[in-house]
């Protein structure tokens, strides 16, 4: 007997893509105002359509790149999207520059994709991606991220 064809899905996996596969209004996922602050390094504030406002650090949006080779490697580590990879306990620490864009490209009106101070520049950050990855609390409740 073959299992072939059938997708078995556990409750936690089900949980998971209801929580990436919610429904979201045009609005919501329509940014009116984007502001990138890469003079001073702070990071990423969208102001949604819905009225929504939604900010990440630079550090945060490098940690949740939604590029493949990102999402296989959390996957596989069970990191959470945002959540820094620890780093290696050296003898003698070495100064790691903090992640900040070198560039940013708009990617037609949906996207945006960041090209990254340590070279990686794969991931495209769609909008609809940075809203359901919202870092405020209401949105982190409304994801079951905290209690
Ligand atoms: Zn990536
Ligand atoms: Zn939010």
């Amino acid at each position: 007997m073959s299992h072939e064809g059938i997708k078995l899905v556990s409750a936690e996996e089900a949980a998971r893509s209801a929580k990436w596969e919610r429904p979201m209004s045009r609005a919501a996922v329509d940014p009116a105002k984007v502001r990138v602050d890469l003079t001073r390094g702070t990071g990423v504030e969208i102001e949604w359509k819905d009225g929504h406002r939604s900010q990440w650090t630079f550090a945060w949006l490098r940690a949740a790149c939604p590029c493949a080779t990102c999402v296989e490697e959390r996957e596989r580590t069970g990191r959470p999207v945002g959540e820094l990879t620890p780093e290696p306990k050296l003898a003698l620490p070495m100064y790691k520059e903090p992640a900040r864009p070198r560039e940013v490209v708009p990617m037609g009106h949906y996207a945006v994709k960041f090209v990254w101070n340590d070279g990686h520049e794969t991931g495209i950050y769609s909008w609809d991606y940075l809203r359901r990855v919202c870092g405020c609390d209401d949105c982190a409740k409304a994801r079951g991220d905290v209690g």
